[in-house]
């Protein structure tokens, strides 16, 4: 009988090339040099205006749905530098065999001076039921530099806000990261030099084996996303801003994104407000804010955009400005695009 998986199968092993584009293998490496330059003149260009850009390292789609004239026409018009706009492949992708979604391809064909390439979102169902395709495609994307970054992949994911209130519980993810996922990735970064994007809830009993991985994998380049967001309060005892302080000064190659919501923002399935930087007052705690000015470079600007709110972009620009603004002005510069500059390329933004 001819299943369709079998008929996949034939049509692969004939022309080899032509499952390419379906599975998205192996497509044209990209000159990062050309689009270095380009980045530059574009971040430039907005600094020069008396603006400060920045480089969103973390926000996400679906791809079939995104309507890239917007968020590049926005991109302008709210001064973001770059956005390294992921791909999550969605079940309907994944049914039809996606396993690498090369809209960074797509991006970089129409908008190169504001698009960073990079792999698709790790998450169910791929990550989950097609591991070994999934993270072979993903590697094989960063082996011929097609991408210069990987995630975000969720390793350990509550379901998010919205979600939760839409009932959607689902999405309670647990992969371990010393399981054999989290080896793959974490060897992946440090044998390709492309650094990679985790969701990994904050609790006590996960911490561990975090550092554990941390100290097996130095040249992994990690950025843990979510800086300080505690969804239970009563489950993360230990992650304070003296414990990042610890992890920065034992792992050099560890760097955190500074996506979480407002002061006001709730968690609705603990009722807490879960971005911890902010005092009750809606200062920005001064722990915190110390912590990151005395290490900026190992902070990064990011909206963390879904695929269920890409059309909010301007209410997450002002609410991450509005976090920015509240350091120096040098942090300001250091955290908005000057860190993701040096991860990515190996050298300051001159
Ligand atoms: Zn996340």
């Amino acid at each position: 009988m001819l299943t369709r998986r079998s008929l996949i199968k034939t049509f692969c092993a004939l022309p080899l090339v032509a499952c390419m584009p379906r599975l998205g293998h192996a497509q044209n490496s990209v000159d990062f040099p050309k689009l270095k330059s380009g980045y530059a003149q574009r971040l430039k260009k907005i600094l020069a205006a008396g603006e400060l850009p920045y480089v969103d390292i973390e926000s996400s789609c679906n791809s079939t749905k995104l309507d890239m004239d917007f968020v590049a026409k926005s991109m302008d018009r709210l001064n973001i530098g770059l956005m390294a706009l992921s791909a999550d492949i969605g079940k309907g992708q994944f049914k039809e065999g996606v396993r690498f979604d090369n809209l960074s391809e797509r991006l970089l064909a129409n908008y190169p001076d504001r698009f960073i390439p990079v792999g698709n979102g790790g998450q169910a169902p791929a990550l989950t039921e097609a591991p070994d395709e999934f993270l072979a495609a993903q590697e094989a994307a960063a082996r011929t530099k097609q991408i210069m970054l990987l995630g975000e992949f969720e390793l350990r994911h509550y379901p998010s806000p919205r979600q939760a209130k839409r009932g959607e519980m689902e999405r309670d993810v647990h992969v371990p990261i010393d399981g054999p996922i989290g080896h793959r990735v974490f060897s992946l970064s440090e044998k390709t030099g492309v650094p990679f994007q985790i969701h990994y809830e904050i609790e006590d009993g996960l911490l561990t084996p975090l550092e554990n991985m941390l100290e097996q994998y130095p040249k992994a380049k990690l950025i843990w996303c979510h800086l300080a967001q505690i969804r239970y309060i009563e489950r993360a005892s230990r992650y304070t801003p003296a414990y990042v302080d610890a992890l920065i000064k034992r792992f050099q190659n560890l760097y955190f994104d500074t996506a979480f919501g407002d002061s006001g923002s709730i968690y609705p399935l603990s009722n807490q407000r879960h971005a911890r930087v902010w005092a009750n007052d809606g200062s920005l705690k001064a722990e915190w804010r110390d912590l990151i000015v005395a290490y900026p470079q190992r902070f990064l600007s990011a909206l963390d955009l879904g695929g269920d709110r890409l059309g909010r972009i301007d209410e997450y620009d002002q609410k991450h400005r509005n976090f920015v603004q509240r350091l120096p002005t040098k942090t300001q510069h250091q955290v908005a695009y000057r860190s993701a500059w040096s991860l990515l390329f190996g050298e300051e933004f001159a």
